[in-house]
C-alpha cells in the first residue's frame, strides 16, 4: 500500500472498503476495476480560515473527496461537523457512488465537509465557513463536475451561500452548482423533505413484504433531524407506532405511541424533544435496544456495533443515516434475521429530489411538488424492487443485493469506458 493511501484509513472507511471487497468477491469482480474503486478519484485537502465573532482568526480543515465519475459529474452532500475527517468523508463520498448508481442516477459519488462545532457558532460564522470553503474548491466543483447538497449540520441557507459565492465568480447565476437551495434561488419543492419521505416509502415497502401481518408496527427513532423528524412524519401518518424518539440532548419514550405533529410542534418552540410533556425521558444509547418492529437509525454512521447488536430486538432496522450499522454488527443481525435495508437504498430520497432539482436548474423549467414527489415515488420503488428481487434470486440480504447492483453498474460502464489514457 502507499503511504498517501493510508491517510484514507480510519474506521468508516474501513468499513465502506470491506462492504465493497465482500461485495466484489461474490460478484467476481474484475480485479483492476475492484482496485480502482477501493480509492477516490480525487481528495481535496484545505483550509478554512474564517475571522470569529470574537475577533480572532480560526482555521478550520475542510475536505471534498471524488470517489468516482464513471456514471456522471460527482455529487454528495457537504456536512459541518467537529468529527468530519479525510477517511470519514471518502467513506461518505465512496456510499454516494453506489447510491447514485442504485438509483440510475446519471452521477458518481462524492463528500465534502468541514471539520468544526456548528452548534456553537454564529450565523455569521457559518457563512464565512461556507463562503470561504466555496472558494478553496471552487476549481472542482460545478454544474458538469461535481454538485454539492446539504447533509448534517448544513441546510437550504448553507446551499445558498455557496451557489452565490460560486456565482459571483464566475460572473452570473449558477443556481446548477448546488442542489437543496431554497426554491427562490432555484432549489425545488420537496427536497427538504426527500430524504425522510423515502426514508418512510422502503420502510413501509419492507414491512409489507416482511411482516404483512403486523397492522400497526412500533418504530424508534434514533436522531430527530431533518431526516428523522420527517420520517417520523410520514410513519406516523402512515399509521405507525413511534414509541421512541432520540435527538442530541436525549430521548423520550411513550409506550402508546408519540403524536408525531404535536411533538414537531413542541420541537418548532423548544429547540428539542427533551421535556416534551407527553412521553417519558429515557437514556438516549437504550433506544437501539427497544422492543419495536422497525428501528431508524437516522443521526451519524458507527452506532450499531458487535458490542450492542446482540441486544437489538427490531425486525427491520431502516438506515436512515450513512453507515450507522458496522459490518460486525451487520453480520450478527443477520444471523439473529434481523433486515436491514441500507442507506445507499433507505436515504436514496434526498439526492433523488437533489437529481431532479439539477434537471430543472439546467432546463429552466420547474416542476409542481405533486410531480416530484410521484417521480420520487417512482424511483424508490423501482430502486427498491430491483433489490427485493435480486436478494430472493441470489439468497443474500438486502445490503448485498443492494451493494451488487450499485457496484455493478458502475463496474459495467467502467469496464466499457475501458482506462485513460
Ligand atoms: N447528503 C445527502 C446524502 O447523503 C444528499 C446528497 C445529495 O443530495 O446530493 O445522500
Amino acid at each position: 500500500m502507499l503511504d498517501t493511501q493510508e491517510y484514507y484509513l480510519n474506521d468508516t472507511y474501513r468499513m465502506a472498503q470491506r462492504q465493497l471487497d465482500d461485495v466484489a468477491k461474490l460478484m467476481n469482480l474484475d480485479a483492476g476495476v475492484h482496485e480502482r474503486l477501493r480509492w477516490p478519484r480525487k481528495s481535496i485537502i484545505v483550509s478554512v480560515p474564517i475571522r470569529l465573532d470574537n475577533g480572532t482568526v480560526k482555521v478550520f480543515p475542510g475536505y471534498r473527496v471524488q470517489h468516482d465519475q464513471t456514471l456522471g459529474p460527482c455529487k454528495g452532500g457537504i456536512r459541518f461537523h467537529h468529527e468530519v475527517s479525510l477517511g470519514e468523508v471518502a467513506a461518505l463520498a465512496m456510499w454516494m457512488t453506489w447510491k447514485c448508481s442504485l438509483l440510475n442516477l446519471p452521477y458518481g459519488g462524492a463528500k465534502g465537509g468541514v471539520c468544526c462545532f456548528p452548534e456553537e457558532m454564529s450565523i455569521g460564522e457559518q457563512e464565512r465557513i461556507a463562503r470561504r470553503y466555496t472558494t478553496e474548491i471552487l476549481p472542482f466543483i460545478g454544474p458538469e463536475k461535481d454538485i454539492p447538497a446539504p447533509d448534517m449540520y448544513t441546510n437550504e441557507q448553507t446551499m445558498a451561500w455557496i451557489m452565490d459565492t460560486y456565482s459571483n465568480f464566475v460572473g452570473h447565476a449558477v443556481p446548477g452548482v448546488v442542489t437543496g437551495k431554497p426554491v427562490v434561488v432555484g432549489g425545488t419543492e420537496g427536497r427538504v423533505e426527500a430524504t425522510g419521505r423515502g426514508v418512510a416509502f422502503t420502510i413501509k415497502r419492507a414491512m409489507e413484504r416482511l411482516h404483512p401481518e403486523l397492522e400497526t408496527p412500533t418504530v424508534a427513532i434514533q436522531g430527530f433531524g431533518n431526516v428523522g423528524s420527517v420520517s417520523a412524519k410520514y410513519l406516523h401518518q402512515a399509521g405507525y407506532k413511534i414509541v421512541a424518539i432520540s435527538d442530541v440532548r436525549g430521548a423520550i419514550h411513550a409506550e402508546g405511541g408519540i403524536n408525531v405533529p404535536d411533538l414537531l410542534s413542541y420541537v418548532k418552540a423548544n429547540g428539542s424533544i427533551v421535556g416534551y410533556p407527553h412521553a417519558e425521558r429515557m437514556d438516549a444509547s437504550d433506544i437501539f435496544e427497544l422492543p419495536v418492529d422497525v428501528l431508524v437509525p437516522a443521526a451519524v454512521a458507527n452506532v450499531i456495533t458487535a458490542e450492542n447488536a446482540p441486544r437489538v430486538k427490531a425486525k427491520l432496522v431502516a438506515e436512515g443515516a450513512n453507515g450507522p450499522v458496522t459490518p460486525d454488527a451487520d453480520a450478527i443481525l443477520q444471523s439473529k434475521g434481523v433486515a436491514i435495508i441500507p442507506g445507499i437504498l433507505c436515504n436514496a430520497g434526498g439526492v433523488v429530489v437533489s437529481y431532479f432539482e439539477w434537471v430543472q436548474d439546467i432546463q429552466r423549467l420547474f416542476w409542481a411538488e405533486g410531480e416530484i414527489v410521484q417521480k420520487l415515488d417512482t424511483l424508490m420503488a423501482k430502486a427498491f424492487d430491483d433489490v427485493y428481487a435480486l436478494h430472493l434470486e441470489k439468497q443474500v440480504d438486502l445490503r448485498t443485493a443492494a451493494m451488487m447492483l450499485g457496484v455493478g453498474r458502475v463496474a459495467q460502464a467502467k469496464t466499457l469506458r475501458g482506462l485513460y489514457p
